[in-house]
């Protein structure tokens, strides 16, 4: 096989090693390939087996119908025209035409003329349109110069490319239709010229831009001569152009940016874009497209909802989220670094609330953006002044915070915060109170650390507001001792441990009982009996005072209406109850529910029902004065004790607190005081009844300053419902009970 022509050999052995594969014949078909000239042969492959040892194949081959030439089969079958044309020259040897010495089929459809009519043509007189003045230039040109060349003619609707080559003498044309390419070309210049997108286009070699379209020229504001001018990175700043080198470094296919880019425009701002880009070949020149996304209001929107996710929108302070983020983080990273103290300070605005009622909401806010504006000015360092609502804000200290450091802090800034402050003309006075937890120490978490400086501005304010407390273990005490009163309180209603009991009220001009006062007690299942002084705050403000208010006024006048007829009944009220505005309608109630006469029922109010919502509550109480029902101002002299007042609303009765009774023998002020209450009492024409008598000297003196009704452990204190008759009894009143 070996000593065969290689044509021959692979078609043997081809079918020699099939016919063993399969053991059966096999037929192949192979060409051969001599002087340019192809000739086919069937090759059949018969194995036969040996008697004595393995297979013998026989091969037989056939040659098959006609030969014929390689090239001319190749050269017909191509869709490229390919014409050779011989050169005519003149005297001097110019070349003047061209006769078409060979042509395939595709010259002859390409050109759209017949096959045959193009053998031995001479190109000038042919009136084809190679013939053409502009074809046979470029010809004449490449045969007097004996240079290849490329060019492109436009031919009904079609446009071909014309590549010539030249050999001894003889001009090889090659013509192929690039329709299809100029037609993507031409959609990819409509695509790229009227792209609302910015694009441009920068030679891979050279980097500088080939063509931008007009949506870059107007969003960048470079002319379109400046942008072709300049290379491709100066299109971002200075400081880019190192990293805009490195990543054109590696460009691939086509890219798509990872990262946003900072472009420049023509006017000096920059713009944040993303970048798409791809490979492409325009005018046989490598470049890459670009399209550039702008994304720079997107990005300024972005940060703007970032920033109003962690801000608060009235102060533009840090928020309650951003605060407990930048708490965490610092005890983070005090974690990592040790004797990195973090100082946390809670503060409440004193007296907001009523600067906020009595002067509106919008100055309340513009209050707010004020107090802002002082804490902002005291933040230095890492420290951060945050809004957590309403009027509590917050202060993190970290670059380790002594305690020392934290309290002077806490001085200024309540020192700041309390300078009076000036809005649309009128002067507002408010006071801040602050509670400091310090880490480590008073707490591991955030939420730790927050809660105890919490617990800490709660005692500040108790102490008095406008000062600062530091967190003490004591504290998380009661605070726990409070949360478990709070839960009780919420059963003790429905479990039935409250009770009421009367103080008896002894009118002095009679000496007998004209009243009793109810008062409340808890008798708690563990804790025994408790003060009403304890608990009812926490009823006020965990919200259980209207309901239990209202139990006492059912209780109390159901009772009351047991007693003999001139027996009156008192019961307290608190300022928080004002708040439901159902109060006129639970007083009706009790009052209907029980058939007691409004006339016998007294309800005592305190100051503190004026401190807020003023005109609304002075309402209630001229509709619960309407109802027939006398209103008492009680423990007058203890707060503000404020004249204005007694001249706000009508009172029946003027109740002198105990701390004045209490002192009566020792400190003339008090008598003084007494003597002036009661003396406003009798011209204003109200009663002056004195509470928390306990000495026949306290009554003596009382009934001196001119007191017409006492009440106090010198006659009883408040007893169960069941010792009522015996106190009437003992207390001179008519003794036989209401039917
Ligand atoms: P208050 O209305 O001024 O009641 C008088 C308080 O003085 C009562 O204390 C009474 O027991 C006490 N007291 C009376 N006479 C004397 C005395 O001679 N010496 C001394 N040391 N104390 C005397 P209590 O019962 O502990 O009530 C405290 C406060 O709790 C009441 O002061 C009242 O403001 C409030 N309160 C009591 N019951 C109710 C209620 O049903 N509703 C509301 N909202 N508050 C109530
Ligand atoms: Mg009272
Ligand atoms: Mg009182």
């Amino acid at each position: 096989m070996e000593a065969l022509p290689p044509d021959c050999a692979t078609a043997l052995s081809e079918a020699a090693s099939n016919a063993m594969a399969n053991s059966r014949p096999y037929l192949a078909i192979a060409h051969s390939l001599r002087d340019g000239m192809v000739r086919t042969y069937e090759v059949l492959a018969l194995p036969t087996y040996c008697r004595w040892s393995g297979t013998l194949i026989g091969i037989y081959v056939n040659e098959q119908g006609a030969q014929y030439n390689l090239l001319d089969a190749i050269f017909s079958t191509t869709g490229d025209g390919v014409i050779a044309l011989l050169t005519i020259r003149d005297a001097v040897g110019n070349p003047v035409d061209f006769q078409i010495a060979h042509h395939n089929q595709a010259a002859a459809k390409l050109l759209n003329v017949p096959g045959r009519s193009l053998q031995w043509q001479r190109l000038n007189t042919s009136g084809y349109l190679l013939g053409s003045e502009a074809v046979m230039e470029r010809l004449r040109a490449a045969a007097a110069k004996h240079q290849s060349d490329q060019f492109e003619i436009e031919h009904e609707d079609r446009c071909l490319r014309l590549a010539v080559t030249i050999f001894s003498g003889i001009l090889s044309l090659v013509i192929s239709d690039v329709t299809p390419l100029k037609r993507r070309e031409a959609s990819f210049r409509l695509l790229f010229d009227s792209n609302p997108m910015p694009m441009w286009v920068f030679d891979l070699e050279t980097m500088a831009f080939l063509m931008v379209n007009d949506a870059a020229v107007n969003h960048y504001g470079y002319a379109r001569e400046n942008f072709l001018q300049m290379k491709v990175h100066e299109i971002c700043p200075k400081d880019e152009w190192d990293s805009h080198a490195r990543a054109l470094q590696d460009l691939d296919e086509t890219c798509q940016s990872e990262r946003h880019w900072r472009h420049v425009e023509a006017d000096g701002s920059e713009l944040c874009v993303l970048t798409y880009g791809r490979r492409l070949v325009l005018d046989q020149r490598e470049g890459y497209l670009v399209a550039v996304a702008d994304i720079t209001e997107r990005r300024k929107a972005e940060a703007r909802v970032a920033h109003m996710a962690h801000h608060d929108g009235l102060t533009n302070l840090a928020n309650r989220a951003l605060h407990k983020a930048r708490l965490r983080d610092a005890l983070e990273a005090g974690g990592h670094a040790p004797g990195e103290r973090v100082a946390v300070l809670c503060t409440n605005l004193d007296l907001f609330k009523n600067a906020n009622d009595s002067f509106g909401h919008p100055m309340g806010d513009q209050l707010l953006q004020q107090v802002a504006d002082r804490l902002r000015c005291e933040m230095s360092g890492n420290n951060l002044a945050a809004r957590l609502g309403g009027d509590e804000f917050a202060v993190i200290m970290t670059t380790d915070t002594s305690p020392k450091e934290a309290s002077d802090f806490a001085v200024r800034l309540i020192r700041t915060l309390s300078v009076p402050y000036e809005i649309d003309g009128h002067q507002v006075v408010i006071g801040a109170s602050i509670g400091i937890a310090l880490w480590p120490g008073d707490g591991t978490s955030s939420e730790e650390l927050m809660r105890n400086a919490d617990m800490a501005l709660y005692r500040a304010k108790e102490d008095g507001r406008g000062v600062h407390r530091f967190f003490e273990p004591e504290m998380d005490r009661q605070a726990q001792r409070r949360r478990e009163m709070e839960s009780d309180l919420r059963r003790a209603l429905a479990d039935g441990e409250f009770e009421l009991n009367y103080q008896p009220v002894v009118d002095l001009a009679s000496d007998r009982i004209s009243g009793f006062e109810a008062l409340l007690r808890w008798r708690h299942p563990k804790r025994g009996m408790i003060s009403p002084a304890d608990f009812i705050p926490v009823a006020e403000d965990i919200g259980l005072i209207g309901s239990l208010g209202e139990w006492v006024l059912l209780e109390a006048c159901r009772e009351a209406a047991s007693w003999p007829s001139e027996v009156k009944i008192a019961v307290n009220l608190s300022p928080v109850q004002f708040r439901s505005r159902n109060l006129v309608q639970v007083a009706i109630s009790a009052l209907a529910n029980s058939g007691l006469p409004p006339k016998r029922l007294e309800l005592e109010i305190t100051e503190s029902v004026f401190l807020a919502e003023t005109e609304a509550n002075i309402a209630i109480l001229h509709q619960l004065r309407e109802l027939g029902v006398s209103i008492s101002l009680d423990d007058f002299g203890t707060g503000y004790s404020s004249l204005s007042y007694l001249r706000s609303f009508p009172f029946d009765k003027i109740k002198i607190g105990r701390s004045f009774v209490k002192d009566l023998a020792k400190r003339s002020d008090c008598v003084a005081i007494v003597r002036a209450i009661s003396g406003l009492g009798r011209s204003l024409n109200i009663t002056t009844p004195a509470e928390g008598v306990e000495t026949t000297d306290q009554l003596d003196r009382l009934r001196a300053e001119g007191c017409n009704e006492v009440q106090g452990f010198l006659f009883s204190a408040a007893k169960p419902a069941a010792e009522v008759e015996q106190l009437l009894l003992r207390f001179g009143a008519s003794a036989s009970r209401a039917a």
